[in-house]
């Protein structure tokens, strides 16, 4: 038995605003973003015989990502909950993507939705091994699985 990790690379455009930061980010403004999945598992722990060879279909893994991450993220506006509530209202009338979360929508915190969501929608023959969430070239956050045990 080998275990083997499987990577997918996912592409999204997503606007957000940090409320009560200091910088830039306190205005509304998109990233595209990069997400990379990677999971962990051995060969043929699956049971379906036209997979062979394989840890995990990558278009299994591709459907499960763009149906619980992208389809809800892509296009978004990811604002927290402590937005001016007139403002949020009148966004919520005018657009269909406006997500109003808890939390603020920094890479870190979006990384611990996603890795929440993925879990509960991976097959039990892989584990999640770690989500990297890229907000440009150069400024990235992960999500190990070993770390958040
Ligand atoms: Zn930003």
């Amino acid at each position: 038995m080998a275990k083997i990790r499987v990577t997918k690379i996912f592409h999204f455009e997503m606007a957000h605003a940090l409320i009560d930061y200091k910088g830039l980010c306190k205005n509304i403004h998109g990233h595209s973003y990069q997400l990379e999945v990677c999971v962990s598992g051995n060969i043929n722990q699956h049971t379906n015989p036209a997979q062979k060879g394989m840890v995990m279909d990558f278009s299994d893994l591709k459907n499960i990502v763009e149906k619980h991450i992208i389809k809800r993220y892509d296009h978004a506006l990811i604002l927290n909950k402590k937005t001016d509530p007139e403002l949020l209202k009148l966004l919520k009338t005018n657009y269909k993507n406006i997500i109003v979360v808890d939390y603020q929508p920094t890479s870190e915190q979006l990384l611990v939705e996603f890795a929440k969501e993925l879990k509960l929608h991976l097959p039990a023959y892989v584990k999640l091994h770690h989500i990297q969430l890229s907000e440009t070239q150069s400024s990235f956050a992960t999500w190990y699985a070993e770390d958040n045990e």
